[in-house]
Formats: C-alpha cells, sequence, structure tokens
C-alpha cells in the first residue's frame, strides 16, 4: 500500500477533457492530480494528423498535441501519476479512488475525464500502425478523418444509426461509400436507414463479415476481405479507407455502481454544467458525450468541469442534473430558485426578503437566478 493522498480536485484521465481541467484547475491554484490512466494522454495519441483542432492552421500530429496540453497543464503544477483507477467510493466526501499501484487518494472533488473507446473488430490490418493501418486508411471517426478521403472510394462498416450516420456524411467527400454488413437487414433507426438507402453515393454489401483491410504502410489501404456468411464465400473488395462504425463505449465501468448514466455507459451531466448525480463529482469529455466526440468539445467540457468544481470548492451552488442546485455544504437549491433545503432538512425560502432598496443601492438576488424581478 503506497501513501495515502488528498488532494481538492483529482482528474481521472489525461486526454484533452482532464488536461484541459486541469489547466483550468492548476491556474486556479487548486493543485489539481491527474491519474494518467491506460492512455496517457487520450485517443489523440493514437492518430496521426489533427486538422481541426483549432490554433494549428496547419494541423498538428495527435501525439505533439497532447503533449502540449500536458505541457500547459505541468506548468503551473499540476501533479500527474502513471496508474489506474480500479476503485471508488463516492458515498461521501471526501471521495475515495483506489488505483492500480497501490495508492488510496482522497478527492474533495472528483473530475471524470477517461473518455470512451472504439469499439473494434479485432481483425488484422485494423490494428493502429505500425502494427495495422490504423491512421493509415483505417478510421473509427468520419467526422475527424472522412476529409483525408476526398475522392476515393471508402467502406463503411456496421448497420446501425451510427453507421448510417458515418456513410451519409462520408459522401460529401468520397466518390463512392460501401457499407458492409453482417446481416440481411439494418436495426439503424428508420430514418436513418431511409436516408441511407436512398442516397444514390452508397451501396450495401449485405450478409458480409469484415475478415482483413488489405494494404501495406506504403500503400495505405487497398481494399478489404469479406466473408459472405450464407455462402461462405470469400471475396476482395478494393477501397481506399475503411470506417468501423459498431459503436463505442464510455470507460466508465468503475464508476458504474455511483453515477447515472444512460444504457450504453455514458455519465449523465446536468447539460448546463457538468455535474453529476453526487455534488462534487463532476465530468467531461467523451465519457458523458455520446454525440459530438471531438477533441475540441471534450476539452470545452473539461474547462466547464474545473469551473464547476472551483465554483464548488468556493461554495457557491453548482447545476445539477435535475435542475436543483447544490452547494459543498449540503444546501440544495430548487429548480425554481425559491427555496433551500438545508443539510438538516429545514426549507428556507430563497426569495430577496421584501425590503425596498435604499435609493442607488443594487439589490443582490440569489446567485443563477434566472428570472429578473418585476
Ligand atoms: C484514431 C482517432 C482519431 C481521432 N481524430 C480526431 C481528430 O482529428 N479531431 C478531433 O477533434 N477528435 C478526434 N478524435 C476524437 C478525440 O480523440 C476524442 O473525442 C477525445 O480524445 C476525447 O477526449 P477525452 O479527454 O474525453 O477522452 P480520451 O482522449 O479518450 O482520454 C481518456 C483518458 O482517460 C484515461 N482513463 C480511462 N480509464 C481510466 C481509469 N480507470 N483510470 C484512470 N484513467 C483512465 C485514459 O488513459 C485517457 O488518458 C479521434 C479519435 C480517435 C480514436
Amino acid at each position: 500500500m503506497k501513501e495515502t493522498l488528498h488532494r481538492e480536485v483529482v482528474i481521472v484521465g489525461s486526454g484533452p477533457a482532464g488536461l484541459t481541467a486541469a489547466i483550468y484547475a492548476a491556474r486556479a491554484e487548486l493543485r489539481p492530480l491527474v491519474i494518467h490512466g491506460p492512455q496517457p494522454g487520450g485517443q489523440l495519441t493514437i492518430t496521426t494528423e489533427v486538422e481541426n483542432y483549432p490554433g494549428f492552421a496547419n494541423g498538428i500530429q495527435g501525439p505533439e498535441l497532447m503533449q502540449q496540453f500536458e505541457e500547459q497543464a505541468k506548468r503551473f503544477g499540476t501533479e500527474f501519476l502513471v496508474t489506474f483507477v480500479n476503485k471508488v467510493d463516492l458515498g461521501r466526501r471526501p471521495f475515495t479512488l483506489w488505483t492500480e499501484d497501490g495508492h488510496e487518494i482522497r478527492a474533495e472533488t472528483l473530475i471524470i475525464a477517461s473518455g470512451a473507446s472504439a469499439k473494434w473488430l479485432g481483425i488484422p490490418g485494423e490494428a493502429p500502425a505500425p502494427e495495422g493501418l490504423g491512421g493509415m486508411g483505417v478510421s473509427a471517426c468520419a467526422t475527424c478523418d472522412g476529409f483525408f478521403f476526398k475522392g476515393k472510394p471508402i467502406v463503411v462498416v456496421g448497420g446501425g444509426d451510427t453507421a448510417m450516420e458515418e456513410a451519409t456524411f462520408l459522401t460529401r467527400y468520397a466518390s463512392r461509400v460501401t457499407v458492409v454488413h453482417r446481416r440481411d437487414s439494418l436495426r439503424a433507426s428508420k430514418i436513418m436507414q431511409d436516408k441511407a438507402l436512398k442516397n444514390p453515393k452508397i451501396d450495401f454489401i449485405w450478409n458480409a463479415d469484415l475478415k482483413e483491410v488489405l494494404g501495406s504502410s506504403e500503400t495505405g489501404v487497398t481494399g478489404i476481405r469479406l466473408h459472405d456468411n450464407r455462402t461462405g464465400e470469400e471475396s476482395e473488395f478494393a477501397c481506399e479507407g475503411v470506417f468501423i462504425a459498431i459503436g463505442h463505449k464510455p470507460n466508465t465501468d468503475v464508476f458504474k455502481d455511483w453515477l447515472e448514466m444512460d444504457s450504453v455507459g455514458y455519465i449523465k451531466t446536468a447539460g448546463v454544467s457538468m455535474a453529476t448525480n453526487i455534488p462534487g463529482v463532476f465530468a467531461c469529455g467523451d465519457a458523458q458525450d455520446s454525440v459530438y466526440r471531438q477533441a475540441i468539445t471534450a476539452a470545452g467540457t473539461g474547462c466547464m468541469a474545473a469551473i464547476d468544481a472551483e465554483r464548488f470548492l468556493d461554495s457557491l451552488p453548482v447545476t445539477t442534473p435535475t435542475g436543483e442546485e447544490v452547494t459543498i455544504e449540503g444546501e440544495v437549491i430548487s429548480a425554481d430558485h425559491e427555496k433551500v433545503t438545508l443539510p438538516g432538512g429545514e426549507v428556507v425560502s430563497n426569495l430577496p426578503e421584501d425590503q425596498p432598496p435604499a435609493d442607488g443601492e443594487a439589490v443582490v438576488y440569489a446567485r443563477h437566478s434566472t428570472e429578473l424581478p418585476s
């Protein structure tokens, strides 16, 4: 058992969300502790060129970008641990986290930035380069990589909403998009199916399992090897890009007994803040975002989570997913801002006292009040 650490802000994950949260929390002099986890720097460390992160007019390599994030977080005093969290107790504050290398960590506030992982098929040729052709024609993100396939024939693997969305989006760039699906019908919603089936640039190969991505580090992707699961026949299909679109899995299993999540495991946050259902626990980036899943959105929500944690530690109210606000002292402010439930259960008014202001004096209304006084 290693030493017990006690910190005001503990951040799980060092992708764009976690490191942005660290930059903000460190500059607020909260000395955050970042736990790197199994992928220091996050998902961008397994990609090559990042062309859509603002501020880099000529693009930047993913690992280099994440190195810059880390340097910036370190510059303001962020501490790092190279290990991963394998158990947590979020039942009371300070929260307790246990790491694989034997640390016990107490956290006054916790920011979860543990990201998500694209699901892969585990077939030859699919792994990130240099082992496979990942980043050299194989991708799991049309928004990130579609631009690289202008005028090229590509394949999208999958039959759900994600696959139909990616296929439709990729027709902007690709000369042809061929959807490979292992069944003879799609499981995507009707509207997404209709859009893809009616799109003249999309073809379908049904009842086919993708067995291998073909190509080399010199050529990039040149095709795929398919297995017809009705006839058993094997065939090759020429293409220059392969998008695996069979879903994502948020890295949130270790928190599942404590936090509200959707059916896939994305942590529910407040919408107007990054608060979870437990006061003092915030989530940001891909761990809570099933929609955008971009480095810039992860960084943006990381900033929000850090500011929420700062506010919480300053005894200011933070909005929860129910619309109520909570404070570090345990006060709960109703969603309409009219009542406060004190830690002992007593309910008091949150309305400004019924007193006319003295001439020229401003009236201070409850923080976060959205209604202006009439
Ligand atoms: C190949 C590829 C290319 C991409 N290209 C682009 C692009 O060009 N532009 C773009 O905007 N987006 C791109 N993305 C998407 C982008 O990388 C993600 O949206 C972004 O990285 C999400 O950031 P995050 O900080 O939420 O999570 P992640 O980057 O996933 O980081 C998660 C962090 O949590 C840590 N972690 C996980 N579990 C634990 C645990 N139990 N304990 C401690 N730590 C843990 C991991 O080690 C990691 O450090 C790409 C993604 C991939 C996979």
